[in-house]
């Protein structure tokens, strides 16, 4: 599913065949979930391929090295040719890029000396298989912020959204949304979340969540467009007056919710902020002008 006989992945310095690309099993990466990683997308526009927000994908990578005291010495430049010669190479054009910062052979708990980085791509098309989501209040709660870097992608955060995740399905929903340790409403395990009321959208603020790439380009359409919208905090039982919802996300792009706890929405999606939202994301990953969308 991720790669063929023919694949090929950019691996500490070399692109070498996916199939031939061998990992220490000693690390703390594997073991602790001591490592990072980003999620990025890139897209066949009309001016060609580009890869979207490159620069702000390989900044947050390089943050999140930082938090974590992992000593990545590659530029953000560098690691956008990098991924370009990387699609090249795979004759990838829509595609997902996957770079993982990751330790070798180091069983000790303090942060490695040194770190490994592979980058990988593959076609990737909808990430959820709904075009729009039944969602469910987690029992789980997003990490603390006082116990890990809120900010930093690590791997090791992805436990909880894979528990949420697996469990939202065991209960038969398609999807999660977590709570802040102090029941605020969050995100969902891979995305960010808004939803409407009466004319505005709201979404949480930074701190408890992970400061999305999505998130900010949606505030930057709102800006654009007029749509007003607010960055506060909120319980979940607010989201069952809500008139729309919507997680957003590099993987998820922008995905409708269709209800929460089985309860929908008052509006209909066509005719929430999160659908015009939606067009004109879609027309920004692939360079059209979204100027004329009318609110
Ligand atoms: N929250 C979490 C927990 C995520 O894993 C993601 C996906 N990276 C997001 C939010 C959305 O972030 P972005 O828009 O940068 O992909």
């Amino acid at each position: 599913m991720y790669y063929t006989s023919d694949s090929v992945l950019f691996l500490d310095g070399r692109f070498v065949k996916a199939e031939d690309a061998k990992v220490d099993l000693f690390g703390q990466t594997l073991h602790y979930g001591y490592g990072v990683f980003e999620g990025i997308r890139a897209y066949q526009t009309i001016n060609g391929t580009k890869i979207f927000k490159s620069h702000e994908h390989y900044e947050r990578l390089k943050r999140s090295c930082d938090l974590l005291s992992l000593p990545l010495s590659y530029s953000e430049e560098e690691l956008t040719q990098l991924s370009y010669q990387l699609l090249e190479k795979n004759n990838l054009s829509n595609a997902y890029l996957r770079p993982l910062v990751f330790s070798g052979p180091n069983m000790s708990l303090t942060a490695p000396k040194e770190v490994s980085i592979m980058i990988a791509a593959w076609d990737w098309g909808k990430y959820f298989s709904h075009t729009s989501l039944r969602v469910c209040i987690s029992s789980y709660q997003r990490p603390n912020p006082k116990s890990i870097r809120m900010e930093a992608k690590a791997c090791g955060h992805y436990v909880n959204s894979i528990m949420a995740t697996t469990e939202a399905k065991e209960r038969g929903f398609d999807e999660a949304l977590m709570t802040d340790m102090n029941g605020f409403v969050a995100e969902g395990p891979g995305a960010n979340f808004f939803f409407e009321k009466d004319g505005i959208l709201y979404t949480p603020p930074l701190g408890n969540i992970l400061p999305g790439i999505t998130r900010k380009t949606v505030l930057d359409i709102c800006h654009e467009l007029d749509i007003p919208v607010q960055e506060r905090l909120f319980r979940p039982e607010e989201l069952f007056e809500a008139d729309g919802a919507f997680f957003c996300g590099t993987a998820a792009e922008i995905t409708a919710i269709e209800s929460i706890e089985g309860q929908s929405f008052s509006k209909s999606w066509k005719k929430t902020f999160g659908s015009v939202i939606q067009e004109a994301y879609q027309n920004i990953v692939k360079d059209k002008s979204y100027s004329y969308v009318i609110v």
